[in-house]
């Protein structure tokens, strides 16, 4: 049995729901994990956001409007008036509930149940729809099996044992389907894996069933060798080994959610990425795949930040970099990447929240610059060491670019350089000249 997922896009309209009923039920017997229609997510925070700031009308008004959406949604995508009206049915009382939530005592907790009902409508729109169209799909909910631990981290061994059991009661089913995103916590409360968590859904449900595949559907044909919004004439990259797609899914590639990856490498299920517009189209198959000796692909991160600590202390001492680093721990800021000499460290950090705290502390050890606006470019391929040249070609590219940092050797995959974030487009060009048009 396979997994397959599909993203918001893949389920944005009457029209895509029905392609993708189209193409699982062709597909036969497997998992199929759906994010809510795109969109949705977005509106359902922004609902949420009106409820903590107590403007109970306002957030009503968004509510009736998201309703009045799903309800021209029905309209096109159900051809019976039977499966139209109980459609409307299933989806009076979602939005009915949202409603019951949306009070002035509203707080976190009711605003994870809110954010929970994209999926819970979503799925249940296209489990009706393949009802109507006679095929025998069932409907296991999320919250019956997906948890995550005290430490906010998915409970495995719970995951697994109540998934085998669901489908085992469902075991003359044609197709199942769930809810990506969505799961209880520790206390059994409804919660979620974080936004963009459907991807991690699908990767946690194959590792459960030890899948065959985990094929992850969007609206683009796998992942490219470079960002097609700011380069022209990328293509997509046909192979990628688990570490690879881990550094790219983190460095911005936004096809594939970074926590997607792990499950499904630990448990060495292979991961592949397609495409709705074009289901035959190969994609990107990410297992782990033999050394190529080649550099696959680029990615760039904005909106980080360099911070540099210069002390002679430094010199000959132990223990420097330790005191470094617990700084950023106790301020739960994690670093990015790093680069070292004698007398002085350099890390980035994405997350500024508590900025002025950190740089305050580091003041106690050394001298503190720091540069905002920057952009990590980083290059991915089969890098390990004994092979030669690549570095050459990379930094190469970059000669007319002001490089502020560069890492590499922290794993065989990749090179990382740090730039303004005003220089990023110019270097990803440049780089894609040469490294893949040469
Ligand atoms: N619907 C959720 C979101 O928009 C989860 C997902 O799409 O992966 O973040
Ligand atoms: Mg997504």
């Amino acid at each position: 049995m396979k997994v397959l997922k599909f993203g918001g896009t893949s389920v944005g309209s009457a029209a895509r729901i029905k392609e993708v009923a189209k193409l699982v039920t062709e597909r036969g017997k497997n998992i199929i994990v759906l994010s809510a229609m795109s969109g949705t997510t977005n509106t359902l925070v922004e609902i949420s956001d009106y409820l903590h700031k107590r403007n109970v009308d306002g957030a009503k008004e968004i509510v009736n409007q998201l309703e009045n959406k799903y309800r021209n949604v029905i309209d096109e995508l159900f051809a019976s008036d039977e499966y139209r009206e109980a459609a409307r049915k299933e989806i009076k009382a979602i939005f009915n509930y949202i409603r019951s939530l949306s009070t002035d005592k509203f707080s976190y907790f009711e605003e994870r149940e809110i954010l929970a009902q994209g999926e819970l409508i979503s799925t249940n729109l296209l489990n009706l729809y393949l009802h109507e169209q006679s095929v025998d799909s069932v409907l296991l909910s999320a919250l019956e099996f997906m948890r995550t631990d005290n430490n906010g981290e998915p409970d495995s061994s719970y995951i697994r044992s109540r998934l085998h059991a669901q489908l085992e009661k469902h075991s003359d089913a044609a197709i199942y389907l769930t809810q990506g995103y969505i799961c209880r916590n520790a206390f059994g409360e409804v919660d979620n894996l974080q936004r963009g968590g459907s991807d991690y859904t699908a990767s946690l449900i194959g590792a459960a069933i030890g899948a065959e595949e985990i094929e992850i559907w969007t609206d683009i044909d796998g992942m490219h060798n470079n960002d097609p919004r700011y380069v022209e004439g990328t293509s997509p990259v046909s192979e990628l080994h688990f570490d690879e797609a881990a550094e790219l899914a983190y460095f911005g590639a936004k096809i594939l959610h970074p926590t997607c990856v792990l499950p499904a490498k630990l448990n060495n299920i292979p991961v592949r990425l397609l495409n709705t517009m074009q289901p035959d189209a190969k994609g990107t198959l990410i297992y782990n795949c033999p050394s190529s000796h080649t550099i696959k692909a680029v990615a760039a991160k904005d909106n980080i930040t360099a911070i540099k600590i210069k002390s002679g202390r430094m010199l000959l001492a132990y223990g420097f970099l330790r005191k470094v680093f617990e700084i950023f721990e106790s301020y739960q800021t994690s670093i990015d990447m790093i680069t070292t000499s004698e007398v002085g460290v350099s890390v980035t950090i994405d997350n500024t929240r508590n900025l002025h705290l950190i740089l305050d502390d580091l003041k106690k050890f050394g001298t503190v610059t720091v540069d905002h606006d920057m952009a990590i470019i980083c290059v991915v391929g089969d890098l390990e060491w004994h092979n030669t040249g690549f570095e050459t070609k990379t930094l190469k590219a970059m000669d007319t670019i002001p490089v502020r940092m560069i890492s590499y050797g922290g794993s065989n995959y990749n090179i990382s350089m740090l730039v303004r974030q005003s220089d990023k487009i110019n270097a990803l060009n440049a780089l894609q000249k040469a490294l893949f048009n040469d």
